[in-house]
Formats: structure tokens, sequence, C-alpha cells
């Protein structure tokens, strides 16, 4: 024993054990068939876990899948990663992600397995801060306490819909606050989203951001252009996913033909691609999904990646998730808000939404994420088979 350390400094540290995952896939439906530029949406597939540790506390972690097929995720989760994690102490998380990626490379470094890598980095961050019994915006080391500005995201493509009626939906959301709005574009003509792109500006005024999300739509840059180039003059704050996630040079192309922010992100994964994407000048805005990229671990890297280049993270939907994230990292500006649980249904299988006030996101009190999943909502969207299967030694 090193002289005048007391014994009890170098005993190790009783630290929990993960026990037991359970994971499931739900579908929810979606209300009214939704489109936007490049696919139509009808149903959405989320897969979730629990992890639970030998204390008895369990932590939640959940993304979505996609419109089809969201037992590839659950697969990932029960049958890859989920078996290496039992039995090893939760609070060595960065060891958990080595191990997990690690797992994942062979089967997937982007897409389902690592949505599966990152739900279940997510549930550890989760129920470590509810082991501590700190919020996990503390947990993490806040910036801020009280609330997280949001923007109001809408503006789909619904059968009927006109450009009176996108202007209508705009206008209500800066009514209620919100200092900026998203709209979807490229599903049209150049001139028919101009006359969109133009009634939302007109309905919320010059002092109101107004982001414009492309889905992909676009496979050259003077396809881009022909849009752009119109909506200038709308000034719009950015335009959203102009191309392929893939297309990193098409967006640094794009970049620099436009005086239009490029904002891009929300399906890209890992550290190395972002900081490609960074490195090419393809995006001064990354919308980074704690649900996509890596997890909240991989999440906050690319943050800090990020911010020594300058560049802003306003990550990708889920604002449960997210605003915690928002609270503790320095570059990061809004979190993405739904109004309802039209387009982003997950908030069907939850038990709290957070509040608002006016267009910020209130922050929570309460242990962790501070929010469970709802069990009824889940094995009724689980449908016939049992919702949760669990995964223990
Ligand atoms: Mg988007």
């Amino acid at each position: 024993m090193p002289f005048g350390v007391h014994p009890n400094l170098l005993r190790k540290p009783h630290m929990p054990l993960i026990e037991s995952i359970d994971v499931a896939a739900v579908t929810v439906p979606l209300d009214v068939v939704t489109s936007f530029s490049t696919r139509t949406v009808s149903e959405r597939h989320y897969c979730l876990v629990k992890v639970r540790s030998t204390e008895g506390v369990e932590g939640i972690g959940f993304c979505y899948v996609g419109s089809a097929a969201g037992a590839i995720a659950k697969v990932a989760v029960e049958q890859l990663l989920a078996p290496h994690l039992l039995g090893r102490e939760s609070r060595l998380s960065e060891g958990l992600w080595q191990t997990m990626y690690q797992e994942s490379v062979l089967q997937g470094r982007s897409g389902a397995v690592m949505r599966a890598l990152s739900i279940l980095d997510t549930a550890i961050w989760d129920l470590n801060a509810r082991s501590s019994k700190l919020p996990l915006h503390h947990y993490l080391g806040a910036m801020v306490d009280d609330k997280v500005p949001a923007y109001a995201s809408g503006g789909y493509y619904v059968d009927g819909k006109t450009a009176a009626m996108l202007g209508d939906e705009m206008e209500g959301y800066a009514r209620e606050g919100f200092t900026a709005v998203k709209m979807k574009t490229g599903r049209l003509s150049p001139r028919e989203e101009e006359e969109r792109v133009r009634a939302a500006r007109e309905a919320i005024g010059p002092d109101v951001l107004l982001m414009l999300d492309a889905n992909n739509a676009w496979r050259d840059l003077p396809t881009a252009m022909e849009y752009v180039r119109r909506f200038e003059q709308h000034e719009p704050y950015w335009i959203e996913e102009p191309f392929s996630p893939d297309a990193i040079d098409l967006h640094a192309r794009l970049a620099q033909s436009t005086p239009i922010t490029v904002a891009t992100g929300e399906i890209e994964v890992g550290r190395w691609r972002f900081r490609e994407l960074i490195d090419a000048g393809g995006a001064e805005i990354l919308q980074t999904d704690a649900a996509v990229c890596g997890g909240i671990s991989e999440w906050r890297r690319i943050a800090a990646h990020a911010d020594s280049r300058g560049v802003t993270v306003c990550p990708h939907w889920f604002h449960d998730l997210h605003a915690p994230l928002v609270a503790a990292t320095p570059n990061a500006r809004f979190v993405e808000y739904f109004a309802d649980d039209q387009v982003l249904n997950f908030r069907r299988l939850i038990d709290r939404q957070l509040s608002l006030d006016r267009g910020d996101v209130v922050l929570h009190r309460e242990p962790g994420l501070g929010f469970n999943f709802d069990e009824a909502a889940i094995a009724k969207y689980a449908g016939a088979a049992k919702a949760w299967t669990t995964v223990r030694r």
C-alpha cells in the first residue's frame, strides 16, 4: 500500500452491473399518409431498449429505424450487441461503446446496426444518470438549467394542402412564440416550391428564421440550383439535406454556390464521417442525431469536433432526447420540435411530454431522461407478438 493512503481509497468502488436488456420493435401508423421530397410514409418503425442494472435501475433508449423492417435493429440488439454488455459495469460507458463498435464493424458501421448501438449507449447514459439521481443534463454537465430554444418543424406535403395552407401552418407556429420554423421542400417543381417558400415567408414575416428541408431531393448541382436560386430572395436560414449523405462533395459545391447555409447530418454516423463533412466545407450546421450517430457518447465527440471548427449542432428530432444534450453543449443551438404526434408519433410511446415556454423547451428535473415508456401503448403497437424480448445471461 502506498504510504499515507487510506485503504478505503484503494478499494474498487461498488459499481452496478448490467443484469438484463429488454428490446422491442413497434410500428406506429400515421393518422394521415404524409410525404416529403422523395418518400411517402404511412407508418413508423421504432426500436426500444431497457437496460437494467443489478441495483434494479432501468435506463431507456429508442430510435426510428425507418418506415419498414424495424426488426433489423431489434435483431442487432438481441443477437449482436446486448450479449456483450451483460455482466459489465454500466459506468464504464466508454469501454462498452468500444466493445459494441468492434462488434458492429462487419455488419453495419452505419444504418440499423449503428442505431442499435446508439440506443444501447443512450440507455447506458440514462441508467447511469438515474443511478446518480441526476437529470441527464446535470449528469453531462449543463450550460443552462431552465430551457433550450426550439424550432417548430412541419410544412409537410399532404394531399390537398395548398401553399396558403402551408403559410397558415407556419404563421401558427410563429404566433405560438417560435422564432424559427421549418418546412419541407424539393418534391414539386422549382416554380411551385418557390410559391410555397414565398407563402411561408410572407406568413411569418421577415424576422422569424425559415429553414428548408429537402430530404436528399437532388442528384446534381444544376438541379439543386434551379431551386435554391429561387429560394435565395426569401432569405431562408438553411437548406437541409440537399443531396444524399454520401454526396459530401456536392454539399460543399452547393455551399460555395449559394449564400444559404447548408445543414445536414441527420442520417450520418460516426466522428470520422462528420469530420470529412466538415473538412470538405459540406455543412455549417450539423443535425447529428444521438439515436443514429452512435449514441450520446458519439454525439458529444462529434459536437466537440464541430465546436473546434466553429460549426453549430442543431440535432435532428427527438427533442425529449436532445434537449438535455443541447443544454450541455456550448455549440448547440436549437432542438427540433414537432407540435403534435402526427409526423413524429414517438410521443405516443412515452409517459411524459416536455412542456413549452413560448418557443423554448423546458428542461425537466427528473433523474436521467425523465420519462418512461408507456407500456400499454407499446403492447398495442407491438401487434400480436409479445412486445419485449429479454436478453440475460
Ligand atoms: Mg430533416
